[in-house]
């Protein structure tokens, strides 16, 4: 017997009460059926409600046949069972795809958009068939919010065979029988079999967040109501936060930010070339020891120390090395400009457990060892 779907009549049904049909244990979870049901299983790019039957939470919903099958984390005792939605997930999903229709609605009267997909999860993507450019999605989003503040009203019905054959409706359904009609009046019609808000001023406000070209076409990630609403807080704050810090007046967040950008790049090519004079510096005067130059650096800064060892090795014969960091924790980077420095590399490996490898030219990595083993090994090695 198939359930009778209470959210196909009434969308706002969030709390029920219904005959437990059968509770069958299947794997982890029981698989629950019930006479009727308000839950909206899984399907058309929306998830499953979520809620509990009993006490009992309910952790997806999903149809097989028209069977509803409720699964639950226990068993539910047969009888009459109070059921509940988690409506605070219920009603955005309710915005969230209300405003999907009105937005699917206008692209497809005003550009001639079909949807071609549709997903809702923690984002919400729509996928039309034709390359919208970012002024055209401008003006679909800011119809869609006029659409909102006109507050029209959104219907359902079944209409009959030949009603629906003369009707003009937008579908992602290949259905002959019960098509379920979504109508935002004077905005789009479309078959539909998920739960809708009643009038689109409770979707409240739909935003663009992104969008991209998609096999053809145009994805865009969408928020709506609530989601969108505390979207805009998450961001405002965020936006707060990088002012003050910024020092920015209100709206003028950007081209401060601009402004540090610009300063950030004067700043590191100031930094490349104090480094480059300071190894120019350093590479006159190396300590030596067994014939090797040796470098101990405090900076970590791999660039600079390849630079180092890089510049040294075109200076001094034999082997450079530069050792970064501090004891049992440095970086290295040994290079030679007329020698190979892979024995040199096995033999830090084998000695000191150094990890880390390169070309005959150069070799780099991490070593942990204190400076005095360094030195030890530098004095006795062999190459
Ligand atoms: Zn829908």
């Amino acid at each position: 017997m198939q359930t009778l779907k209470l959210y196909e009549t009434d969308s706002y049904i969030a709390d029920f009460t219904a005959e437990v049909l059968s509770c069958e244990k299947n794997g982890k979870t029981y698989d629950v059926i019930l006479d009727k049901t308000a839950f909206f299983p899984e399907g058309g790019g929306q998830s499953a409600d979520i809620g509990s039957i009993n006490g009992v939470p309910v952790i997806d919903v999903q149809i097989n046949d028209g069977v509803i099958i409720h699964k639950t984390k226990s068993a539910v005792d047969s009888g009459t069972a109070s059921c509940k939605l988690d409506w605070n997930i219920r009603f955005r999903r309710m915005q969230n795809h209300t405003g999907e229709h009105l937005l699917s609605g206008i692209a497809h009267e005003m550009f001639g958009c079909t949807n071609v997909g549709f997903h809702m999860g923690n984002e919400i993507t729509v996928d039309f068939d034709v390359e919208l450019t970012q002024e055209q999605i401008d003006i679909i989003e800011l119809e869609v919010n006029k659409a909102i503040y006109k507050n029209v009203a959104v219907s359902v019905d079944f209409p009959a065979e030949d009603v629906l054959n003369s009707l003009d409706y937008r579908s992602k359904l290949e259905l002959t029988e019960d098509v379920r009609i979504v109508t935002i009046e004077g905005y789009d019609v479309c078959a539909c079999c998920a739960p809708h808000v009643k009038s689109t001023g409770e979707i409240g406000l739909v935003k663009v967040l992104s969008s991209m070209r998609h096999r053809g076409g145009t994805r865009l990630q969408i928020l709506c109501g609530l989601d969108a609403f505390e979207d805009y807080c998450t961001k405002a704050n965020n936006l707060y936060e990088i002012a003050v810090k910024l020092c920015a007046k209100h709206n003028q967040e950007l081209s401060a930010f601009n402004k540090l950008c610009e300063e950030n790049n004067e700043l590191k090519q100031k930094n490349v070339s104090l480094a480059n004079e300071l190894i120019s510096v350093k590479i006159k005067d190396p300590q030596k020891i067994n014939g090797i130059s040796i470098y101990f650096e405090s900076s970590t800064d791999m660039q600079f120390v390849r630079n180092l060892v890089l510049e040294s090795a075109k200076l001094h014969k034999g082997i450079s090395a530069v050792f970064s960091g501090k004891d049992e924790n440095y970086k290295y980077a040994v290079a030679s400009a007329d020698s190979s420095v892979k024995t040199f590399g096995d033999l830090l490996r084998a000695e000191l457990s150094a990890k880390g490898g390169g070309s005959d030219e150069l070799i780099q990595g991490n070593i942990s060892a204190s400076k005095e083993d360094l030195i030890n090994f530098l004095n006795k090695v062999e190459i």
